[in-house]
């Protein structure tokens, strides 16, 4: 049953037969279709490979198939496979500590969730606890999740059908690209995003603020790297006006940014950490809070009402063990910041002065943006028709392509040599000089 049918054209007939597919109207589907993988390569059930720059949803940063993480599973699985969460497990402790050990001083206990949009849904009930308060802030561009409190304070288009409830709100947060605030400096940006922060939240009233929900650097929304001091002065806003800082480290933490943490590059300590995706390259489903002593011992008299049967599941627990150790050993970090220093960084923004429907390329590690314009002066998107070629052209060359609105986002795994990241622009590259 693994291999059969052998052919792409029945697997993709029996998927979209039988499976209701996530964001999609279903009548028109035609799913890529992927039997294994290796690395950073996946290959379809007919034995064409593809270089993926998908990472799939972006969590793969480990690389496909890493075998020490598929013989930790297999070995858990001997021995364990299911625990109830108020049950003490060893694997559960051990992983708890390996994320610890990569988290800032001061943050001694983690929550354990099935992923990303739960660990989110688990940090807001902590701050409305902690601070007795309800509304949550966070940014139209971004992407939390796909549950309750997560998929209203996500900012893009999927909340608008699903905001059946009150006490999210949204700011605009920095993006010198296309600033709202009319700013042609980071600074600027920075400081005028702050200002009108500082002003929402004196509009709504302070005390009725418990969270600030923020991707350290947005991701799905186009990989916004925040400018010089934003971040420092979210922090002090939140100081200012006993708001829980919660950043959602589940695309851009565990690598991708070519950091442990991504706010590890803006000198910045949040309250409470989601984290899910690269944890453990998704290999189980597993995400989860890193929660900061003061909240965590808020917890030590007063019941926490929340909890998750397979909060902590032991397979899980095991691959994120045997995820960090391998990514310790092999110094897939460093792999990451040194690929986007030295290959997609340059790469991309030669590209750029090469092909004029680039407008922006941003990023930092295996986690860049690359925006397309139909005219460098007024930024106008490129449209639907034109993705939808560009999509077609890179698979015809074998590079499976991660695209977003007018965007492509290069986001390999974190293992990714510099012969395959040279590989991937060089697909770029001629792709874009096909359809210019
Ligand atoms: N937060 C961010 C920043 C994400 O990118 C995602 C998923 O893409 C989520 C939360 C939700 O994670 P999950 O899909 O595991 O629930």
């Amino acid at each position: 049953p693994l291999l059969h049918p052998a052919d792409n054209a029945s697997v993709r007939e029996a998927d979209t037969s039988n499976v209701f597919h996530s964001w999609s109207a279903q009548g028109t589907l035609a799913p890529f279709v992927i039997a294994s993988g290796k690395g950073a390569r996946i290959w379809d059930y007919e034995g064409n490979t593809y270089l993926d720059f998908s990472s799939m949803l972006v969590n793969v940063n480990i690389g496909h198939q890493h075998p020490k993480v598929i013989e930790a599973i297999k070995a858990q699985a001997d021995v364990l496979t299911t625990v109830a969460p108020a049950h003490a497990n060893n694997m559960r402790a051990l992983a708890a500590q390996k994320i610890l050990s990569h988290a800032p001083a001061g943050f001694e206990k983690v929550f354990f969730t099935n992923g990303g949009a739960d660990a989110n849904e688990n940090a807001i009930r902590m701050a409305r606890l902690h601070t007795g308060r309800d509304k949550v802030i966070s940014f139209y561009r971004s992407y939390h999740g796909n549950t309750g409190a997560a998929i209203v304070s996500t900012g893009d288009w999927r909340r608008i059908p699903n905001e059946y409830s009150r006490g999210h709100k949204h700011v605009f947060g920095p993006y010198l690209y296309r600033s709202e605030y009319w700013a042609t400096t980071p600074e600027q940006e920075s400081e005028r995003a702050l200002h009108f922060l500082e002003r929402t939240i004196q509009a709504e009233g302070p005390a009725s603020i418990a969270a600030f929900l923020i991707e350290s650097v947005p991701g799905t929304a186009g990989i916004l790297t925040p400018p010089p001091g934003y971040l420092k002065g979210v922090r002090a806003l939140a100081d200012k006006y006993g708001i829980v800082l919660i950043l959602d480290e589940v695309m851009a933490g565990f690598g991708r940014t070519g950091e442990w943490f991504a706010f590890n590059a803006f000198d910045v300590v949040p309250d409470l950490i989601t984290f899910a995706k690269g944890v453990n390259s998704g290999y189980i489903p597993a995400g989860g809070v890193i929660i900061n002593n003061e909240i965590a011992h808020a917890f030590d008299e007063r019941v926490f009402p929340g909890g998750l049967t397979y909060s902590g599941h032991p397979l899980a627990m095991a691959s994120i063990v045997a995820t960090i150790e391998a990514m310790e050993e092999e110094k897939v970090v460093e792999n990451s910041k040194h690929i986007g220093a030295t290959v997609l960084g340059p790469g991309l923004n030669a590209l750029k002065d090469k092909h004029s429907v680039i407008g922006d390329v941003r990023g930092s590690g295996v986690f860049w943006a690359v925006e397309f314009v139909t005219n460098r002066d007024t930024k106008e998107p490129v449209d639907a028709a034109w993705m939808g070629k560009l999509k077609a052209a890179l698979l015809a060359h074998k590079l499976l392509p991660f695209m977003a609105d007018n965007r492509l986002h290069v986001v390999p795994p974190c293992v990714v040599t510099e012969d395959e990241a040279r590989e991937g622009l060089a697909i770029i590259d001629a792709v874009l000089t096909e359809l210019s």
